[in-house]
């Protein structure tokens, strides 16, 4: 399987999962989303912890791509910014999926309750059907406090946004975040 992941913290619950069913898997790192740039290398950094600790190869793709989501061009082909954030993640790793010979996709994204699970459910069975892979359900998110946990236990960074620039001047913490990126 490949088992795209949106961060360490996130893929731990996963990982864990996956590891107990005895599912073999690689990890993908493609999150053009995350600003910024300091962020979205961050989050990288502890995603190859969070591999390294299962073992787990993990194939990183993608830039950060701030200049995108500032223009607003998606809005014309997407009703929300989320939605297009979903597609093109799991248009991507559902596409190198059936590239690389993997039988299965999945995602570390269904693992949090802040994220709009049905809407990536959706996502990923239309990507399964244009690419001809299929596509791994398991609802994670009954696992979400214990992956944070393992998170912590191991020493990862947990991020406290989303990961876009609009989560980011969303977010009640914007000040302090910014200010531990100095
Ligand atoms: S809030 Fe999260 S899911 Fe929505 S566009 Fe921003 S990074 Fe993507």
């Amino acid at each position: 399987m490949l088992l795209h992941a949106c961060c360490g913290p996130c893929s731990m619950y996963p990982q864990q999962v996956l590891k107990d069913q005895g599912i073999d898997y690689d990890m993908l790192w493609f999150n053009p989303n995350i600003h910024p740039e300091f962020e979205f290398n961050r989050r990288l950094e502890n995603l190859r912890l969070a591999a390294s600790h299962y073992d787990v190869t993990l194939h990183e793709e993608g830039i950060c791509m701030e200049d995108y989501w500032l223009s607003k061009e998606y809005l014309s082909e997407f009703s929300s910014r989320c939605l297009m954030c979903y597609d093109i993640r799991m248009d991507m790793t559902a596409k190198l999926a059936k590239e690389k010979g993997f039988d299965y996709f999945s995602t570390t994204l269904l693992v949090s309750p802040y994220q709009q699970h049905d809407v990536i459910i959706k996502t990923c069975e239309d990507k399964a059907r244009k690419y001809g892979v299929k596509f791994y359900y398991h609802d994670f998110r009954e696992g979400f406090r214990k992956g944070q946990q393992m998170a912590r236990d191991i020493g990862l960074y947990r991020q406290k946004y989303c990961g876009c620039i609009f989560s980011l001047d969303e977010s009640e913490f914007k000040e302090k975040i910014l200010k531990g990126m100095n």
